[in-house]
């Protein structure tokens, strides 16, 4: 019950009525945005903290609508999920997180892995490895280059469909990361049957890591467990310089969150990242 809530959003305070009115624009948008292609994504660097360099970036996806002006994905996603709609998005979104991987190593910032973030309904469709296979192609990269988060509840959820799917997007050489893990009930029998590369500790584990025990122990507990399985871990949401030195000294292999950038648009994480660019 203690972590209830933590991570919850409340987008909308409305009565029910509005709330369903609501619902009922945005999915109206939506459509309209998904012909449009009306959407961006955002960059935030995924930094090793020992040696401070620059591992992989998470691309999160942005949506300005006209009418309802800036909507954040906890509000969309969900949504895209129940229409259908995120099939052409997720689409949308490998072709476009490839084409701004290669435009950086043109320019001479070199990005070992962009992570994008696949829901459930992109797990059970087949033709995902392929689609993800040639967009890398298209593009000249390696498949390593692409790494897909996956929450640890929408992998249980659908765990034996899931898995053959998984295996197959391995084999081609994409990386898979559990997304806030540590709030969706896994056990280690479970994750250690999955074709994994990496876990990805859920930021309300990392906000109070500082002062709270039972964080300390959590967190101190998943990265020995996962450097036990051969998995990297991945923390989020590190906001100040206290929480990176408790991290570090436990041994995390990656580092992300406000304490190295907001996500920001292809052209200033290039200007923000590369080689002997002052900040
Ligand atoms: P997530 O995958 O856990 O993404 C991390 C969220 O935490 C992002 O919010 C990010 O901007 C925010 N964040 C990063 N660092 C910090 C920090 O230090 N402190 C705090 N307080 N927050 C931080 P965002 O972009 O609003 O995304 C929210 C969620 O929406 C994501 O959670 C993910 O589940 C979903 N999402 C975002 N982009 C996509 C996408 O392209 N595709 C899909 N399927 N889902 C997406
Ligand atoms: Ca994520
Ligand atoms: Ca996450
Ligand atoms: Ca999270």
């Amino acid at each position: 019950a203690k972590r209830q809530g933590r991570d919850s959003l409340v987008v909308f305070d409305g009565t029910m009525q509005e709330r369903a009115a609501r619902r009922s624009c945005i999915e109206h948008r939506l459509r309209r945005a998904v012909d449009e292609r009306a959407f961006d994504l955002h960059y935030q660097p995924q930094i090793c903290p020992d040696t401070g360099r620059l591992v992989g970036t998470e691309a999160l996806i942005r949506w300005f609508d006209p009418e309802l002006g800036h909507v954040p994905p906890d509000e969309f996603i969900e949504l895209a999920e129940d229409t259908g709609m995120i099939l052409p998005i997720g689409e949308w979104l490998a072709e476009r997180a490839c084409r701004d991987m290669a435009q950086w190593r043109r320019e001479g910032l070199h990005v070992p892995c962009v992570a994008i973030n696949i829901t459930t309904q992109e797990l059970l469709d087949e033709r995902l490895p392929e689609a993800l296979a040639a967009a890398l192609a298209r593009h000249d990269l390696p498949a390593t280059a692409l790494e897909l988060e996956i929450t640890e509840s929408a992998l249980m959820e659908r765990r034996d469909s899931s898995v053959s799917l998984l295996n197959r997007l391995r084999k081609l050489g994409i990386g898979i990361a559990i997304d806030d893990f540590g709030t969706g009930y896994s056990s280690l029998s479970q994750i250690k049957h999955l074709p994994v590369t990496k876990l990805k500790i859920d930021r309300s584990f990392i906000q109070d890591v500082v002062s709270n025990r039972d964080d300390q122990a959590i967190v101190a507990a998943i990265i020995a467990m996962a450097h036990q399985l051969g998995l990297r871990v991945v923390a989020e949401g590190v906001e100040t310089d206290e929480q990176l030195r408790f991290l570090s000294r436990q041994g995390c292999d990656v580092v992300q969150g406000y304490i190295y950038g907001q996500a920001t648009a292809p052209a200033s994480f290039l200007r923000r990242m590369r080689p002997g660019t002052p900040s």
